[in-house]
C-alpha cells in the first residue's frame, strides 16, 4: 500500500457532484470526484464480497445518508437499505484522477 501523509486521507469537505457522484476535498487539498456506483462496488462487507451486484438496481448506488466516522471512515446509507462503511484510505484509493492514476504531472 502506499504510504500517505495523514493529510491526504483527511476529508475537508463532502459535496455532491451531480447526481451521480461525490466530491471530497482531502486534506492534502487533493479533488477527488467518486461516483456512487463506484463506491457502491468498493464496498467491503460480506455480502457483497460473497456476491457482487453486477448491475445495481437504481436504488443501491443512490445514498440517503453520508456521514463520516470519526477521522478514519465513512458512512453511506443506501436507498436499498444497504450500508457501506469505507476506510478513508480505501476511499482515497478509488479515485482515479490522472494524478492518482499514476500519470506523471509533468511529461519527461
Ligand atoms: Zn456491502
Ligand atoms: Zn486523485
Amino acid at each position: 500500500m502506499v504510504q500517505r501523509a495523514p493529510d491526504a486521507t483527511h476529508v475537508e469537505r463532502l459535496s455532491e457532484v451531480g447526481r451521480y457522484a461525490l466530491g471530497v476535498l482531502w486534506g492534502d487539498k487533493h479533488d477527488s470526484i467518486l461516483p456512487y456506483r463506484n463506491l457502491r462496488f468498493a464496498c467491503p462487507c460480506e455480502a457483497c464480497g460473497a456476491a457482487p451486484a453486477e448491475a445495481p438496481a437504481p436504488d443501491a448506488t443512490r445514498p440517503v445518508k453520508l456521514e463520516l466516522i470519526g477521522d478514519r471512515s465513512l458512512f453511506i446509507g443506501w436507498a436499498d437499505g444497504h450500508e457501506t462503511f469505507l476506510l478513508l484510505d480505501e476511499l482515497r484509493d478509488l479515485c482515479r484522477c490522472a494524478r492518482c492514476a499514476g500519470e506523471p504531472d509533468y511529461p519527461i
